[in-house]
Order: structure tokens, then sequence, then C-alpha cells
């Protein structure tokens, strides 16, 4: 490898194990390896998407779209998942919304750059942590982010009652 990219065959990697790793109704397209970085691309499996303001399903494309997000990592490397996305416009004419973009909430949320999973890290090194030093260890598991991102992602959090259970 000695810092090139090394792009593998994708028959080296059963598509349907790292759907199942991944967690979602994604087929992965390609995969490049870095020394520092693994870089998955991905496409959805579903033909349709369901509409998020009424919940009809569409299958009339309007466009596609890439989102990258960041994933944990994998042996000490970076996990980047890009997906191929697509527009749909909504086939209910009475609803307000006329294209929407698909989601995978399983995933990520909404306009996320990292998935649930990474977010999930982040705020427990927040609690733990605190910004700083969070964002420090962070870059040492490879899921590098800001202290303002982890302080953040603890914000977010709904309080717990405490003295429940
Ligand atoms: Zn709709």
């Amino acid at each position: 490898m000695m810092g090139a990219q090394l792009k593998l065959a994708l028959v080296m990697l059963p598509s349907h194990l790292l759907s199942q790793l991944i967690g979602t109704h994604l087929s992965p397209t390609d995969l490049v390896l870095t020394p520092n970085l693994i870089a998955v691309a991905l496409t959805p499996t579903e033909p349709n998407a369901l509409c998020p303001v009424c919940g009809q399903p569409s299958d009339d494309v309007h466009s596609r779209y890439r989102r990258l997000l960041a994933d944990l990592p994998i042996c000490g490397r970076q996990l980047a998942l890009i997906l191929s996305l697509r527009r749909f416009f909504c086939l209910n004419a009475g609803c307000r919304r006329h294209i929407f973009c698909e989601r995978i909430p399983a995933l990520a949320a909404a306009h996320a750059r990292s998935t649930t999973r990474v977010a999930h890290l982040h705020r427990t090194l927040g609690f733990a942590l605190g910004g700083e030093p969070g964002s420090r260890l962070a870059a040492e598991l490879a899921v590098p982010t800001s202290a303002d991102t982890i302080l953040r992602r603890v914000k977010c959090t709904a309080p717990q009652k405490l003295g429940a259970g």
C-alpha cells in the first residue's frame, strides 16, 4: 500500500455482510482503503421512499445527490460512508411537499454528518470528559470532532430524572 490507495474488488467483501454490519438497506458499490481511512460507497436497495410530510411512498426520482457520513472506525481507520441518495417527487397532489430527500433514519439523523453511532460516542465522551479532552480522545479513537460539537451533543441530550430507577 505504502500510501497509495488500494481499491478492492467488491467480490472480496460480501455485500450482504457489509449491509448487515452497517445495519440498513444499503448496498455497497465501491470500497477504497487508504492508510488512515476506509471509504465505502453505498446506494439504497429500496425502490421507493416515503414522503416525510404525508407518508406516501414514491418511486418518481427527481435527482440524485451524495451525502458523506462518518461512522465508527474499523481496525483503527476512520470509516466514511458515501451515500448516493435520491430526491423524489411526492405523488400526493394534496401534499405541501413537492420534492423530498431520501432519508436513512436507521443510520443518521436528517442533515447529520455522522452516523447515530458516532453521535452517541461523542455524547458519551462529552459527558465523561467534557469538550476539549473529549475531542482529543475522539481523535485518538479515529472519530475526530471538535470540542464544540461534543458540547453541542451533550446539551442536546434530554435531561433525565434524577433518582429515577
Ligand atoms: Zn408528501
